[in-house]
């Protein structure tokens, strides 16, 4: 399994750089987490728009969602006969969800349908499940499996759910780091390099990799705090594939 970072900074990224998105590739299956502002331009340069397998949303928060809105036009332009693509976006009641619906022309290009937070879903032999964090907004972490390799992402998440039993074995562990402590910085429903580090070791997972920084976070702190607690810890680098 490989894992490619299209954008790893929130609410805005700095010049050049992009919001949280990640490219998942396991035997032809390609899934998308996440699509934040900047995100689609880069997915193009990883996989053609015709064998985008679905797209996983793990909450409605724009930085999340902004890009999104524009891959009904991706679709339609550079793979006009595949089937609708499948966006699964929480079920919930936040208007913002309207922004993933694809517009009367786009509908022949995407559908949008409810993340199956419960159940989990497979897409041929990948799986995936859910677990639901501590986030304002509702928000949901994801396990993804191909059979050998597992994958972790947190999406945004604070210490007020233990999301250790979810992660616990995975291969990699991509865990939010918005802020650290070093810079006295600290929101609710988001997480410390630190404390993502502690998530990982708790889970025992074999690597972690730090994402969701704000851009006023100095990476190199945050990598040094994360490693005292975690050692096989390292910041995510936008489009850097890794294998899983
Ligand atoms: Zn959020
Ligand atoms: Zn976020």
């Amino acid at each position: 399994m490989l894992v490619t970072v299209l954008g790893r900074y929130s609410p805005y990224a700095p010049a050049g750089g992009a919001c949280p998105g990640f490219l998942v590739q396991s035997g032809g299956v390609n899934l998308m987490l996440d699509g934040g502002n900047g995100t689609v331009s880069r997915l193009q340069q990883q996989v053609a728009a015709a064998d985008l397998t679905a797209v996983l949303v793990s909450h409605l928060h724009p930085d999340h969602t902004a890009d999104l809105h524009s891959l009904q036009y991706l679709m339609a332009h550079q793979a006009p006969d595949r089937e609708p693509l499948p966006v699964y976006a929480p079920d919930v009641a936040n208007p913002d969800r309207h922004w993933l619906e694809p517009t009367s022309f786009g509908a022949r290009w995407i559908r949008l349908l409810p993340l199956p937070v419960d159940e989990g879903i497979a897409f041929g032999h990948v799986r995936v499940f859910f677990a639901r964090t501590d986030h304002p907004e509702p928000c949901w972490a994801m396990r993804i499996t191909d059979g050998s390799r597992t994958l972790v992402y947190t999406a945004d998440t604070g210490t007020g759910v233990d999301l250790a039993p979810f992660a616990a074995g995975a291969d990699l562990l991509i865990a939010e780091s918005t802020f650290v402590a070093a810079n006295g910085q600290r929101r609710k429903g988001h997480m410390l390099a630190a404390e993502a580090a502690d998530l990982a070791r708790r889970a025992g997972v074999k690597r972690l990799l730090l994402t969701h920084f704000s851009p006023h976070t100095p990476i190199a702190e945050a990598e040094a705090e994360a490693r005292a607690v975690f050692p096989a810890a390292e910041a995510a680098v936008e489009l850097r594939t890794y294998l899983v």
